[in-house]
């Protein structure tokens, strides 16, 4: 059968309001792993933060003592933050990210890493336990990535979380980003205030 030009027209216009409307309803329905790669492609094109909350529920940045380079154990240098709370308090992800690893390793014992904006990788170490967080994860600031503990070579010590950022240069220190002025609604900054709990969306 012939059709005519203006009814070919609004056949493919339909056909793509339908892809358009089946993309919409698909997205929300794909396992979060398939959108991983989106997410990732998106955060690396975002800024690297200027400031960060503390990823550890109710532990106010003034709290926090700056022990980047100190010595460790092997010759190694402290690559992040140390930060002391009960075992069991919430670790919450100081960024928005994509989980990438939740796993063990011999130094951190229980970890979470997540990437970043600016393609950054958050690594949380010691961890007495995983929130219900699975590879892909799309995380937001504030979420629970899991609990403080002293696994791996923290084990004997008190509770903490070991908080490193990495960047495409190499390590980065964290404790300029968890102390730094947080502008706020007006744009003045108040300073020290960058505590997760006041950042938690969700
Ligand atoms: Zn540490």
């Amino acid at each position: 059968m012939d059709v005519s030009p203006p009814l070919r027209f609004i056949r493919r216009l339909l056909l793509l309001a339908a892809l358009a409307a089946l993309a919409v309803w698909a997205w929300p329905r794909l396992p979060e792993a398939a959108r991983a790669p989106w997410h990732m492609a998106r955060l690396s094109w975002q800024e690297a933060p200027a400031f960060l909350p503390v990823p550890v529920q109710g532990v106010p940045s003034r709290r926090l003592a700056d022990t980047w380079g100190a010595a460790r154990a092997d010759g190694r240098r402290h690559e992040g933050i140390d930060i002391f709370a009960a075992r069991g308090t919430p670790v919450l992800s100081a960024t928005e990210g994509v989980v990438t690893r939740v796993g063990v390793n011999n130094l951190g014992g229980q970890v979470v890493w997540v990437m970043g904006p600016g393609r950054q990788m958050h690594y949380y170490a010691h961890l007495d336990g995983y929130a219900d967080i699975g590879r892909g994860r799309l995380v937001a600031p504030g979420d629970v990535l899991g609990f403080v503990g002293n696994t791996g070579n923290a084990r004997g010590t008190p509770p903490h979380l070991h908080y490193g950022i990495y960047a495409t240069g190499g390590a980065l220190n964290p404790y300029p980003l968890l102390t730094a002025p947080v502008p706020d609604a007006s744009g003045s900054a108040r300073p020290g205030r960058a505590d997760a709990a006041a950042g938690v969306s969700r």
